[in-house]
């Protein structure tokens, strides 16, 4: 393809009718000011390789947020502005289309947030993080679906490359490091072979990025469809181990990966899975500071310290004699995803079992009889009454009793002796 590529038919076929009306009224608004509209980013990338990606981005050379205003009333639909950034989101059915105007940035220094002023599309553009993801396609109508490509992107695409745009591209902005190895793993492309230079080079950088950045680039790599290969590739090239020297991203991973997709299918496992099993081979002096560094949810961050601490607790459950009164106890604290990723974990047979035998029954076993059942049968408030209660729970999960008549007559009988 040449410098005068038009996507309109491609952008007929790959984006529902509803999409394309929009952006060509969004076009024609925009020529109405003077002003030049462009779709850019994945959406480019994807179009070129075949593949549907709705997640619609729009770059005005201009401003970006009376735009979206006017494009909202148009579709009567919901906007959400971010002043600061000059960006707004507009949703409305089941649609949604970001918008920002073209701007250049700057890094006062590394790993820092960019500050930025408004520019052109071509500056645009440069700021971006690959050649594959620096191409706009032309919204308004004279130009309607003409490819704006300055560096290379198309090449790059055939030659199935990942290329970044200028050699302080991973010192401005080391996220770029683990979202090049997304691309990369994500397509089947490879690392061109200066940028890959570029990543061994300035690997230190990464250093330079808050935790909450790196989570929000881990959160990334594992909604991927296989998120075990960019695991792997980053052990590989130490990304991983700027993370931490203990975890792995080899093989192990990927056959447990692989059996969390299979459990929880049709759907992808949930992250906290994933990330489950990719800490499990830490100890706890290991985890805490990763834990820490990387602020997860208060609810992740337990399933994560559950899952490694319950790793010590799988010899005792190595029996087929084990009592389900025994699981009960031993699990009965534990997040239930921390019991899948040791389940999923384990070489042992029986623990698995047994750990089967707790998510998919044990845990929902709950006894009849309530406390003021009990002080009807004439027990006073109190620790006995409490002793009780535990131990119906406890012949209910044996399977000594089936029935409120059953539970009744247990306790009879414990009253009696
Ligand atoms: P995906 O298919 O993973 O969603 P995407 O290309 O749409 O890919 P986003 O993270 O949504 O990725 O970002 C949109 C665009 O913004 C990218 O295509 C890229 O041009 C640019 N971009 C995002 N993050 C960076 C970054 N850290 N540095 C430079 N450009 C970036």
């Amino acid at each position: 393809m040449t410098e005068s590529t038009n996507l309109s038919c491609r952008m007929g076929m790959e984006i529902p009718a509803r999409l394309t009306t929009f952006m060509q009224a969004a076009g024609k608004i925009a020529a109405g000011r003077g002003q030049r509209l462009y779709l850019v980013g994945g959406v480019v990338r994807d179009l070129l390789l075949g593949q549907t990606n709705l997640d619609l981005d729009l770059v005005i050379e201009g401003n970006a947020i009376e735009l979206a205003q006017n494009l909202a009333e148009m579709v009567c639909g919901k906007i959400t502005i971010h002043t600061r950034f000059n960006t707004a989101k507009i949703q409305w059915d089941k649609w949604s289309v970001d918008l920002a105007s073209a701007r250049s940035e700057s890094y006062a220094q590394p790993g820092a947030l960019p500050s930025v002023r408004p520019n052109s599309i071509e500056n645009d553009l440069f700021r971006r993080d690959f050649t594959i993801n620096a191409m706009a396609v032309h919204l308004n109508p004279d130009y309607y679906g003409k490819l704006i490509d300055q560096y290379g992107g198309q090449g790059d695409l055939k030659h199935r490359l990942i290329r970044v745009l200028h050699e302080k591209s991973f010192i401005d902005d080391a996220t770029r490091i683990w979202r090049g190895l997304r691309y990369e793993q994500r397509l089947g492309f490879r690392l061109e072979d200066t940028t890959l230079r570029l990543l061994e080079r300035d690997i230190e950088m990464l250093d330079t990025i808050s935790g909450d950045r790196i989570r929000y680039e881990l959160e990334c790599v594992l909604q991927e469809k296989q998120p075990e290969r960019v695991l792997f590739r980053a052990e590989e090239l130490g990304v991983l181990g700027k993370l931490s020297p203990a975890l792995k991203g080899n093989g192990w991973l990927a056959a447990k990966f692989e059996q969390a997709r299979q459990v929880s299918s049709p759907n992808p496992p949930p992250i906290g899975l994933y990330l489950a099993l990719f800490f499990y081979r830490l100890t706890v002096e290991q985890s805490n500071p990763l834990l820490t560094f990387l602020r997860l949810p208060k609810s992740l961050a337990q399933v994560l310290r559950d899952t490694i601490s319950l790793k010590d607790w799988l010899p005792r459950l190595d029996s087929p004699q084990v009592r389900p009164g025994y699981i009960y106890q031993v699990l009965k604290d534990y997040k239930p995803l921390a019991i899948t990723a040791n389940s999923l974990a384990t070489d042992s047979a029986t623990v698995r079992q047994n750990l089967g035998l707790f998510l998919d029954k044990l845990r929902y076993v709950k006894s009849v009889l309530t406390g003021n059942d009990l002080m009807r049968l004439g027990i006073l408030p109190g620790p006995r009454l409490k002793e009780i209660l535990r131990r119906l729970h406890e012949a209910r999960l044996e399977g000594q009793v089936r029935s409120k008549r059953e539970e009744e007559a247990l306790v009879r009988d414990w009253l009696a002796s």
